[in-house]
């Protein structure tokens, strides 16, 4: 057998040591030893390769837009969300595009390869739909990029916004977005859930609603989501994002909801960075966290996955693209601490979200693309833990994007001349 590149000495997540030949853009073997003929050799030096990361929650119409037109004073979603309507009429399409792509460079540097983006449909030009399709076929032999309709001020709150969401499908966008606790009254956004996964059926299309993001414990959208869900029979094809009304609740409610979620297949979507900084904000102390109940979805069996939401915008000053940094997030908010959640949380970065995006040839088994991320670090764990470097980001069998081992440099006497923060490994695996 002769491949096009072979990667020797690597771990996969699950800790099997393994060696992956790819040729013709997919992987066709996996074994602890390949000897082979290869047009090129990467050495993985006994350190993790995983398949890329995965971001399923993303606004990339937003992104890297941050001072304009001014900072967020208040920090909170609503003067984020007063913000980007000052944003909206200035916004230009080479403006918009040159940053999705500028984001995009930066993905692929930190083996982000498959992102689902919102894309705001409320402004009648429609002009962040055409240039996310537009980033989209510039980056699809990079970056699967998969696009939301997203009415951000409210389906029925927003004049244009229903019309312009089907012709925002019309002109390709993906999926169905939604915003019900953005609607006037309770009783509209059950009513927008209504009507926009009736869209979805009728167009064989998948959902993703910002739901329930807020800190009222009475907030009930995603009742009303997984409800819809089942009645038009969409299981496995919904989305609940963020979810962080369901940190409020009431525990009774909240342990019926959860096997209701479960039953209709909807998958559930947190965004750890940007619900620990914006939920809580009308507390004083103690001040709630407000990510959703992700142990809890999890032993229900829910499907979760943790998004990076905000890069640099009118809703987060930081990120970096980085899904590590998401995952620490998540795990710490989550307080989810045992060497197996831990190891989980690096699933819900990875796997988990591509499940939900319905990526196909997703994986490091022979058949899948030959996609995958060598990094710093010897397990899931580690790599959460030092936000490892990622030393290869290879897509289709081909290397993308390098990084350089990060290595500190000591002038100690009688001390090592170097430390590598990888090589700190637990007594117990
Ligand atoms: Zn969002």
């Amino acid at each position: 057998m002769s491949f096009d590149l072979l990667l020797k000495n690597a771990v996969l997540p699950d800790g099997r040591p393994a060696d992956i030949g790819c040729a013709g853009g997919r992987i066709l073997a996996v074994e602890p030893r390949l000897e082979a003929e290869a047009g090129q050799v990467i050495d993985a030096g006994g350190r993790l390769v995983a398949p890329p990361f995965v971001d399923v929650h993303f606004h990339m119409d937003a992104t890297l837009s941050l001072g304009l037109p001014r900072l967020n004073q208040s920090g909170t979603l609503l003067e984020g969300i007063a913000l980007w309507g000052e944003l909206k009429p200035i916004l230009t399409q080479e403006a918009v595009i040159e940053r999705a792509l500028r984001y995009c460079d930066l993905a692929v540097s930190q083996g982000l390869l498959a992102i689902r983006s919102h894309v705001d449909v409320c402004d009648d030009r429609l002009l962040a739909v055409e240039a996310l399709l537009e980033v989209k076929a510039k980056v699809r032999d990079y970056i699967d990029l998969q696009l939301v309709a997203f009415p951000q001020d409210g389906y029925f709150r927003s004049p244009g916004a229903a019309a312009n969401l089907l012709r925002a499908l019309d002109l390709g966008v993906d999926v169905v977005g939604g915003i019900p606790h953005f609607e006037r009254t309770m009783a509209d956004g059950a009513a927008s859930l209504r009507a926009l996964c009736e869209i979805a059926a009728a167009r064989g299309l998948q959902v993703d609603i910002h739901c329930d993001e807020s800190d009222d414990p009475l907030s009930r959208h995603i009742e009303a989501l997984a409800y819809e869900t089942q009645r038009l029979g969409l299981h496995g094809r919904v989305a609940g994002s963020h979810l962080t009304s369901m940190h409020s609740m009431d525990n009774y409610y909240a342990a019926k909801l959860i096997p209701l979620i479960a039953e209709a297949g909807v998958h559930a979507i947190a965004n750890p960075l940007i619900n620990i900084t914006l939920q809580g904000r009308a507390d004083t102390y103690p001040k709630r966290r407000g990510q959703t109940r992700v142990p809890e979805l999890r032993a229900a069996g829910v499907n979760v996955a943790f998004g990076h939401d905000c890069v640099m915008d009118p809703w987060y000053s930081l990120g970096s693209g980085d899904m590590l940094d998401v995952a620490h997030m998540g795990l710490h908010v989550g307080q989810m601490t045992s060497r197996e959640a831990m190891r989980w949380c690096f699933e819900a970065v990875t796997t988990n979200p591509a499940r939900i995006m319905g990526l196909e040839g997703y994986g490091l088994a022979p058949g899948c693309n030959a996609d995958f991320v060598v990094l710093q670090a010897a397990d899931p764990i580690e790599a959460i833990r030092l936000k490892a470097a990622r030393l290869f980001v290879v897509r289709r069998g081909r290397v993308i994007a390098e990084s350089a081992p990060r290595l500190a440099r000591l002038a100690l006497p009688g001390r090592p001349a170097q430390v590598d923060a990888a090589a700190y490994a637990p007594a117990t695996a």
